[in-house]
């Protein structure tokens, strides 16, 4: 693999032009000439066209672009994002204790420890009530009023808190297309109806109209057909439908009511019947979809729990069905083909982990494609950090359904049912019940999330140690409620400084 002379990418989505983007970018700067990457995609199969909210990590991929942030919001409708808000997933209903924020940032530190460990300190001595995001991080602040996470002067991709985007996904596809041809790639339309393979992997593949397109390397962009990987080099697929049951989704968007509408500077999470709604604040409107488990929940029931959603709301396309294939490929990298995006993975975007966990591969495939030495050993190496990656994002998920106190449907009680549990989320959980989430608790941790993303989960479900709080034990509650006391005035400055997200959008596009 250290002898890369030409990139054959199929599939024209996120997955596709992100890699055609990166790739040139960082494979060309070292060679003489330019490494030859052709991009194929079909006039005709569309692209999934969703994948609205991103985490903070694709604005250091926009930087390695070497893209302006200011592109997002004139091109791709972007807003920024300061996390996620859950509603009803304890217990269901729309009950206001019932929601729980799980923010970017991590908690504050006070006195040599994080907010979090003063928070439970307090918690257990009966001194204070959740919600522990409010009390242990800046970020949620700026959630209630509908703040933005960058300050009106804030340089680009900087901000005084971590953040991600709201964009939307076809019109990111376009700027990334538009990027990656500008820079030298080849853009084919054409259906692949056919693809050659030989020893050493693909061969060429083959359009419909007769053209062939011959290359050293292949990347599988193909969405959820993964035509190159699995069709042709038969990797085997690991399901997680036995723990993860939601296989589809409806969405449409919805029109905002005024031209000064707040916009949310936060993903809001929903529990629903089957599965769980969506909302995302774009510049221009709103995006909105139900995930949903066809075995607990037809497409018209779906349909109309997505409307019954948005009653009061004007929707401004028709709903779009989609299904989904939840797993991952057992090997993302095979002979001399990568899969990305849709045809090497997915698990449902709860997180919105799926163009994150385009970014995560390519930046390990690059890493990893051998100067020289023995390439198996890094191709071994990175499929078992996709293959892990995956497990922990998996169990992350499954974590935020497992919680729950819910079991007023079939659906609920098939989620919650200890049985449909991955054992080393079990270990997890009851690890935790005996103390908090800290660093070495997660074996391998190569995904975002970490102790304290965990700890938003379990504070949010309420499912927090029973007893022993380690080391808070030896902290005074005098020191613990300076702690809260200094979170408060840091929330309070946030609050202060930051502009609306409306605000701040409608400044930076008119200064542009
Ligand atoms: P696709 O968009 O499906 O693109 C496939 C491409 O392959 C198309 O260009 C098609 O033309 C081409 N193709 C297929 N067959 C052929 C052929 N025979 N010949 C030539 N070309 C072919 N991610 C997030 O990060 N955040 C989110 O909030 C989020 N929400 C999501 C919500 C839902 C309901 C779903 C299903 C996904 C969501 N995702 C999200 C994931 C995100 O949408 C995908 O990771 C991302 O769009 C990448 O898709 P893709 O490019 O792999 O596939």
């Amino acid at each position: 693999m250290s002898d890369i002379q030409s990139i054959v990418i199929v599939g024209g989505g996120t997955a596709g032009w992100l890699a055609a983007a990166f790739l040139q970018r960082t494979l060309s700067a070292t060679r003489p000439t330019p490494l030859p990457i052709t991009l194929i995609e079909s006039p005709q199969i569309g692209t999934i066209g969703v994948g609205e909210a991103t985490v903070p990590t694709l604005r250091a991929t926009m930087q390695a672009l070497g893209l302006p942030e200011s592109t997002l919001f004139t091109a791709a409708d972007a807003t920024l994002k300061n996390g996620i808000r859950f509603n009803g997933w304890r217990k269901g209903g729309t009950a206001a204790e019932d929601s729980y924020d799980h923010p970017f940032d991590m908690p504050l530190p006070f006195n040599g420890y994080p907010a979090t460990v003063h928070w439970l300190n307090l918690m257990q001595r009966g001194m204070l009530q959740p919600p522990m995001a409010e009390a242990c991080t800046v970020q949620t602040r700026l959630y209630d009023g509908n703040q933005s996470p960058k300050l009106m002067h804030s340089p680009d991709y900087q901000a005084p808190v971590s953040y991600g985007y709201h964009l939307d996904a076809v019109k990111l596809a376009t700027l990334l297309q538009q990027t990656a041809i500008e820079r030298g790639v080849q853009h084919v339309q054409g259906n692949v109806a056919q693809v050659h393979r030989g020893p050493a992997g693909i061969e060429s593949v083959e359009l419909d109209d007769g053209r062939r397109f011959a290359a050293s390397f292949f990347v599988d962009c193909s969405g959820f057909q993964s035509l190159l990987l699995q069709k042709t080099l038969d990797v085997p697929w690991e399901s997680f439908s036995d723990w993860l049951p939601c296989d589809r989704a409806v969405a449409f968007p919805v029109a905002y009511a005024d031209e000064n509408a707040p916009l949310r500077s936060y993903t809001t999470s929903t529990a629903q019947d089957a599965g769980w709604t969506w909302e995302i604040d774009l510049q221009s409107r709103s995006g909105t979809g139900y995930v949903y488990a066809s075995r607990f929940c037809s497409d018209d029931e779906a349909v109309a729990t997505l409307q019954r959603h948005n009653a009061g709301r004007t929707a401004l396309a028709e709903p779009r069905l989609l299904r989904m294939r939840v797993g991952h490929a057992a090997r993302a990298w095979e002979q001399n083909c990568l899969a990305l995006g849709l045809a090497g993975g997915f698990i449902e975007p709860l997180e919105s982990t799926g163009i994150y966990l385009i970014e995560w591969v390519l930046q390990l495939f690059v890493d990893h494609i051998a100067p020289a030495g023995d390439s198996t050993v890094c191709r071994d190496r990175l499929n078992r950090a996709v293959g892990d990656v995956y497990e922990e994002l998996r169990d992350f998920i499954v974590a935020h359904y497992a919680l729950s106190q819910r079991r007023d449907t079939p659906f609920w009680r098939t989620c919650t049912d200890p049985a449909s549990m991955p054992p080393r989320l079990a270990e997890l959980l009851q690890l935790w019940d005996a103390k908090l989430p800290t660093p070495t608790d997660l074996d391998k941790r190569l995904s975002l999330f970490g102790p304290a993303n965990w700890t938003y989960i379990l504070a949010g479900m309420h499912r927090l140690p029973s007893r022993g709080i380690g080391l808070a034990a030896h902290i005074a509650p005098e020191v613990s409620l300076k702690a809260m006391e200094h979170v408060r005035s840091v929330r309070q400055m946030a609050s202060q400084q930051s502009p609306t997200l409306r605000d701040f959008v409608r400044k930076l596009r008119g200064a542009v």
